[in-house]
């Protein structure tokens, strides 16, 4: 028996040794995926690092551009057959958005595997997985020996989660993005829950709306009119009925999700702060909500701005208003039209 036990001990450490080496997709995305990624404080240099290593193994040639300091816009090049002809650009970012340990089942950063064959981290799909793809759909099409016919490009962006000012914003502008001279690019879509891709041909553009009401404060007990949390709440009812117009046309089968407008509220601050919470017998003098507001190629920007003006947070409810606009709406000329299959 106890040879046995050394038998099982032995296989059980070789086992193991073996397991926390592999090099597999697997392993390699998990790497990627245990990178402190997620805002306010996301690590861009060690996953960078990983990269860069990962593009060395394949041959693949790698640079790395800082148009702001400590935010690296890393860009990968797979060499064409014919590179005077238009390059393809895959674009990936390197940020995720925040994750509250406590309420998760494994640690956002530990990228478990369960027995199960399930991987929990922060960032997996939105977009680590996409980020791995391109490097493995690479290494795999190398191994063949296959040589594109253009030159491929890879490139890894900062901040996207926050609006890609500092990152993807700044490498587009830029001399060096220009000479790539891209025909194509290929960027994050949405996850799908079967074998096939889903490719899209637009993005809605995101915008920040945060609406503050003020009036005079007064006891609980009064009913006055123009307080502000009523004129607060008189937006709220608003805005969710035109959020649900736009979700009915979702609902009923007119449009696809990313073909409205959505309007979804984020926060609500108000009320007089307590030892034990909240004043509960004092309206507040201001009050404010934030929304989360997209829209599509399609919508007019100045026809949304006029609703908010009016409708949204009117001077006339004394309501004023701030709008984040963290990328420029602007329809480009050319196709794709609508009479092309949105499901490619
Ligand atoms: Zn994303």
């Amino acid at each position: 028996m106890p040879n046995l036990r050394l038998l099982f001990f032995s296989f059980f450490l070789v086992f193991f040794s073996v397991h926390s080496q592999e090099d597999t997709p697997i392993a390699r995305f998990r790497r990627y995926l245990q990178f402190k990624t997620a805002h306010p404080d996301p690590n861009y240099a060690d996953p960078v690092s990983f990269l860069i290593s990962q593009a060395n193994a394949i041959g693949l040639q790698a640079r790395t551009f800082e148009f702001v300091p400590s935010k690296p816009v890393l860009l990968l090049t797979w060499s064409g057959s014919d590179p005077s002809l238009p390059s393809v650009l895959f674009n990936s970012h390197l940020d995720s958005v925040p994750a509250e340990p406590s309420k998760w089942i494994h640690p956002p950063f530990a990228a478990t595997l369960t027995p199960d064959g399930r991987i929990y981290a922060r960032g997996a799909q939105d977009d680590k997985c996409i980020a791995m793809q391109y490097l493995e759909a690479i290494r795999n099409l190398k191994a063949k020996g296959f040589t594109p016919l253009r030159t491929v490009h890879i490139s890894y962006v900062p901040d996207e989660e926050i609006g890609g000012i500092d990152g993807c914003d700044k490498f587009v502008n830029s001399k060096e993005f220009e000479d790539l001279n891209v025909g194509f690019v290929l960027d994050e879509g949405q996850a799908s829950t079967v074998d096939e891709y889903r490719v899209f041909y637009a993005d809605r553009s995101p915008w920040g709306l945060i609406i503050k009401a003020s009036g005079a404060p007064g006891h609980g007990s009064r009913m006055y009119d123009n307080g502000a949390m009523e004129n607060l709440m008189k937006s709220v009812e608003v805005i969710t009925k035109f959020r649900e117009s736009q979700f009915h046309i979702v609902k009923s089968g007119e449009a696809m999700n990313s073909e409205v407008i959505s309007v979804n509220p984020v926060y609500l601050k108000a009320g007089i702060p307590s030892p034990t919470g909240f004043v509960m017998n004092m309206q507040p003098s201001e009050a404010e909500a934030g929304f989360d507001l997209r829209l599509p190629p399609t919508a007019d920007p100045d026809l949304i701005k006029k609703r908010i003006d009016e409708e949204w947070a009117p001077a006339r409810r004394n309501m004023t208003y701030k709008l984040i606009e963290k990328r420029a709406n602007k329809r480009l000329p050319g196709p794709p039209s609508n009479d092309i299959d949105k499901r490619v």
